[in-house]
């Protein structure tokens, strides 16, 4: 895929701005050799970028504030940056210039057992916050499968969500507040520390899930809950993907809300076969986790039991023996991205999100594509959330004009069933093209206004979200 086009600025700008952001920030957060910033220039979406020019090691709100201004006075783009876990080209260096680094901005600053509240910098790991809230007997729900990687900013800054957001919701319903600091520097507070709150409009949901386009967090105050005494797995084992799906459908037309329902089809089953022992019948497989009180727990399994075996393609349903079968099952879901990646060459990982119901119609659809572009693929992922990874795979680089045709068709039968094209990992540089599948001129038009609002001249992240002017790809 080419990088979109984008101003790159000029060089007698980028070597004034070098200047000015060593003089004020110090040569120890100021990378500019070609080695230093090439581990900048991409993120996990197999996406080329382009060179930084400089990376800024920002330590503190300030060094992103002097950053900011100095990126504005000398007209020189910036791309945010936290783990580089993102998948859609968001963090990916599009246009030269700065690469913002907030990684080491990684304090957790409190955690309010009154309040349910923590007070986090955007460079603190996901997996991290998890560890310091549980060992105060509270939960943040969120998980994305990278939390072992990933970082509170770009959680904000995708919107991120993970296998626990069937029932919790994803990091939108947790985000209570930001600093944020705006291309020019100007720092402000959004939002508020309170659970309810309605004054004025509300900034903190429009900066959710902004790209890295509208503003870089340097602050993130996220609500909390209590941490569920008793977790229970269990394993729907189905002939193939049409059971599984339609054991999902079933599931939640029945009512229940387990805290995940994570599909895997038989070619991703056979990655993990590879770490964990499954039984060789099974073409398919549900992993289904509930939360809750003791007693209430067993009633939760028991129905959800019943309700997955009631019907047709079930091979067998197997509960979690014990925490460490429990920990392995889990540590096998999230190796699955990596395990997949193995299967070949080249694979793109799709992030489709069709309503609940019409996850069986998805997966049939899905077939229909193979069989049609002849472009091999596998699915897994967050199906309670009709949230779907549909990955294409393939060896030879001849076959990237089929792969761009699966990947196409895919897009329009998603928002044929009424869905949307990503339901976690943003749109970045690699959807952008098709985002007027899904939404208007007129409502593309108003964001593009909005971005100019916070950003005039259009130098933080460009070239993220918004289809170039005039293309014709969709
Ligand atoms: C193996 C694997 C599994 C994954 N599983 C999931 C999953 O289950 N759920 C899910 O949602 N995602 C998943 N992802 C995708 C990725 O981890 C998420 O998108 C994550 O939220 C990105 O976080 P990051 O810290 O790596 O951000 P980055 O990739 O560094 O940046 C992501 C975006 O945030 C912006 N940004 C970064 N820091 C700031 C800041 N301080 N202020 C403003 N903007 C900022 C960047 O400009 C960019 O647009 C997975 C990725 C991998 C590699």
């Amino acid at each position: 895929m080419p990088l979109p086009k984008v101003r790159i600025a000029p060089a007698r700008s980028i070597e004034q701005v070098k200047v000015a952001l060593d003089q004020a920030l110090g040569t120890s957060k100021v990378l500019v050799s070609e080695s230093a910033c090439a581990p900048y220039t991409n993120d996990d979406s197999m996406l080329e970028g382009r060179l930084p020019d400089v990376v800024v090691l920002a330590e503190s709100t300030a060094d992103v504030a002097t950053t900011l201004a100095l990126a504005d006075r000398h007209d020189v783009p910036v791309t945010p940056r936290a783990a580089g876990s993102g998948r859609t080209g968001g963090a990916m260096c599009v246009a030269g210039g700065i690469v913002l680094a907030t990684h080491a901005l990684a304090q957790i600053k409190d955690i309010d057992r009154e309040n349910l509240v923590a007070v986090v910098e955007p460079g603190v790991i996901t997996g991290k916050l998890h560890a310091a809230c549980e060992a105060e007997g509270l939960f943040y729900p969120p998980d994305p499968n990278s939390c072992d990687m990933c970082m509170i900013g770009g959680n904000v800054a995708e919107n991120a969500g993970g296998p626990r957001a069937f029932k919790y919701g994803v990091t939108r319903e947790y985000v209570l507040g930001l600093e944020v600091t705006m291309m020019g520097g100007q720092t402000l507070r959004t939002g508020r520390r309170t659970t309810k709150g309605v004054t004025g409009y509300d900034v903190t949901a429009l900066l959710v899930g902004s790209e890295g386009t509208l503003g870089v967090f340097t602050e993130v105050t996220l609500r909390l809950v209590p941490n569920p005494p008793a977790i229970a797995t269990v394993l729907g084992l189905f002939d193939d993907v049409h059971g599984a799906g339609a054991a999902v459908s079933r599931i939640i037309a029945a009512g229940l809300v387990p805290r995940c329902l994570e599909l895997l089809d038989r070619a991703t089953l056979d990655a993990v076969r590879k770490e964990l022992p499954i039984d060789p019948r099974a073409g398919a497989m549900l992993l289904l986790e509930v939360d809750g009180e003791g007693s209430g727990l067993d009633a939760q399994l028991e129905r959800l039991g019943g309700v997955v075996v009631d019907g047709p393609g079930v091979v067998d349903v197997v509960a979690a023996q014990d925490a460490a079968q429990r920990a392995r099952l889990w540590s096998a879901r999230k190796a699955l991205s990596l395990a997949t990646r193995k299967l070949a060459r080249f694979k793109i990982a799709e992030d489709v999100v069709v309503p609940r119901s019409k996850v069986p119609e998805l997966l049939a659809r899905v077939d229909r594509i193979g069989e049609a572009t002849r472009v091999r693929h596998l699915t897994y992922g967050h199906a309670g959330d009709g949230n779907l990874h549909v990955n294409f795979l393939w060896d030879d680089p001849a076959e990237g004009p089929r792969v761009e045709d699966a990947t196409l068709r895919l897009m329009q039968e998603t928002v044929a069933l009424g869905g949307t094209l990503s339901g976690e990992h943003g749109i970045g540089v690699t959807k952008a093209a098709f985002l007027p599948l899904e939404q208007s001129e007129g409502l593309i038009a108003l964001q593009r206004s909005l971005k100019r609002v916070f950003d005039p001249k259009e130098l933080l992240n460009p070239g993220k979200i918004f289809p170039a002017v005039g293309h014709r790809s969709c």
